[in-house]
C-alpha cells in the first residue's frame, strides 16, 4: 500500500479482480466459484484480492498451503476456505480449528487429520482428492476404495465430514486434448463409487481457469479459478485477457531511473550481448529479475515507454535493465515506463513477457517479487 512507491511498482486494480469474478459466475452459471489465492494471490497480494473476490460473489478461497489459509482467517476472513498441499506433521489441528476444508489424498492424511479432530473435540471437514490422470497429488484408482473407505468410517465416528470429492486437469489448457475426457470420465468413476459408499459431498470440483472458461461439462458444483481471476490468459490458444472477458489486474510500472546518450559500438549490460548499431539514447529501468522481470526475457522483454514499445536491449540484471531508445528525445529520466498491463491501454501484457521468457504468464506475475511494492486501486 505504498503510495508513493516510484522505482517500480504493481498496481493492483481491484475493480478488474471483482469484474473477473462477476465473469467466470457468468461463464460457470451453475456452480460456485472458489477464488483460488495461493502464492499471495498470483503475486497480487492474498488479503485485498479474496476481499475483493467475494465482493463480487465467490463464495470460495483456496490457497495451496495451510499456512496460506491461516493467514486469511488470521486477517479476519470467514466464509470456506479449502487449502490442499499437505505434508506429514503439518498444521492439521489449526486447520480443524480455523474451519477450513482440507484435501485428503491419502491415508496418512486422514490419520492425522483424524487425530487432530479428537485433539481438538470437533470434526475436520475434508475433501478427498482423486488422481483422475494429472498424476501429481490425489488418490489413485487402485486405492481409492481404501481411502473412500476409512473416510466413511471416519465420518460415521464423527471425526470427519466429507465435503467434498475433487480432481485437477493435467491438459485443461489445451483444449480437446484427449486427457481431458478421459479425466472427467475417471472423475465421474471415482465420485459414483465414493457417493454408492456413503459419502454425500457438498461440492465436488475439478474445473480450473481454463475449464471453467472452455469446459462447461467439467464446472460440476464449484470451479477453482486462479489466473482467470487476475485477468491473465491461462494459455494463447484460449485467447487474450480480452476475448475471454477479463481485464488484467495488474500493471507493473517503473520511473526510467537514467537517460543518457552513447556512441555507436557501445555494449549494453553484462555480456555485451547487446551492442548500439548508431550514436542513440538508453533509458535505464530500475527493475531486475530480484523483482520478477525474468533474465531469460533478454534482449526480447517488451516495455512502454514515451507512447512506444521498445524491447529490453541486452541482459535483465538483478535490479535492472537498459532500453534503447533508438534517438528518441522526448524519454526523460523520471517518465513512467509500463512492463506490462492491459493491451487495451496499448501496453505490454503478461503474456508477451510469457512468450518472451518463453514460459507461462502464470509464472510472471506471481514472481513479481517482495520487493515490488503493491499499490492497490479502487479497493
Ligand atoms: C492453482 C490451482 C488452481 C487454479 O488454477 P488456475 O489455472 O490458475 O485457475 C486450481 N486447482 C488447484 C488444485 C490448483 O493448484
Amino acid at each position: 500500500m505504498n503510495e508513493t512507491a516510484t522505482r517500480v511498482y504493481a498496481e493492483i486494480d481491484l475493480d478488474a479482480v471483482r469484474g473477473n469474478v462477476r465473469a467466470l459466475r457468468e461463464r460457470a452459471p451453475r456452480a460456485a466459484v472458489m477464488a483460488v489465492v495461493k502464492a499471495d494471490a498470483y503475486g497480487h497480494g492474498a488479503e485485498p484480492c479474496a476481499r475483493a473476490a467475494l465482493d463480487a460473489g465467490a463464495t470460495w478461497l483456496g490457497t495451496a498451503t495451510p499456512e496460506e489459509a491461516l493467514a486469511l482467517r488470521a486477517a479476519g476472513i470467514g466464509g470456506r476456505i479449502m487449502c490442499w498441499l499437505w505434508t506429514p506433521g503439518g498444521p492439521w489441528r489449526e486447520a480443524v480449528e480455523a474451519d477450513l476444508d482440507v484435501s485428503v489424498s491419502g491415508l496418512w492424511a486422514l490419520e492425522e487429520v483424524r487425530a487432530a479432530a479428537r485433539a481438538s473435540g470437533r470434526s475436520a471437514r475434508i475433501q478427498l482428492k482423486a488422481d483422475t490422470g494429472l498424476g501429481r497429488a490425489g488418490c489413485q484408482p487402485a486405492d481409492w476404495a481404501d481411502l473412500v473407505g476409512a473416510a466413511v468410517a471416519a465420518q460415521a465416528e464423527g471425526t470427519v465430514e466429507v465435503t467434498g470429492v475433487w480432481s485437477h486437469f493435467a491438459c485443461a489448457d489445451e483444449p480437446g486434448h484427449p486427457s481431458i475426457a478421459l479425466q472427467l470420465a475417471a472423475f465421474r468413476d471415482m465420485l459414483a463409487y465414493a457417493e454408492k459408499e456413503g459419502v454425500e459431498p457438498e461440492v465436488r470440483h475439478i474445473a480450473n481457469s481454463p475449464a471453467t472458461l472452455t469446459l462447461p461439462e467439467s464446472h460440476f458444483d464449484l470451479v477453482r479459478c486462479g489466473l482467470a481471476v487476475y485477468g491473465v490468459s491461462p494459455a494463447p490458444e484460449l485467447g487474450t485477457p480480452e476475448q475471454l472477458g477479463l481485464r488484467p489486474a495488474m500493471t507493473l510500472k517503473a520511473s526510467v531511473a537514467l537517460v543518457k546518450d552513447v556512441p555507436a559500438g557501445h555494449g549494453v549490460s553484462y555480456g555485451h550481448h547487446y551492442v548500439t548499431g548508431a550514436d542513440t539514447r538508453l533509458a535505464l529501468i530500475p527493475a531486475g529479475y530480484a523483482d520478477g522481470v525474468p533474465r531469460h526475457a533478454s534482449g526480447r522483454g517488451p516495455v512502454l515507454l514515451g507512447g512506444t514499445v521498445r524491447r529490453v536491449a541486452g541482459r535483465v540484471a538483478m535490479d535492472q535493465f537498459v532500453v534503447d531508445l533508438d534517438g528518441d528525445d522526448r524519454v526523460r529520466v523520471g517518465d513512467e515506463a509500463v512492463l506490462f498491463g492491459d493491451a487495451r491501454r496499448c501496453e505490454p501484457t503478461a503474456e508477451d513477457w510469457a512468450q518472451a521468457a518463453h514460459t507461462i504468464a502464470y509464472e510472471i506475475v506471481t514472481r513479481i517479487g517482495s520487493r515490488v511494492p503493491r499499490v492497490y486501486r479502487n479497493g
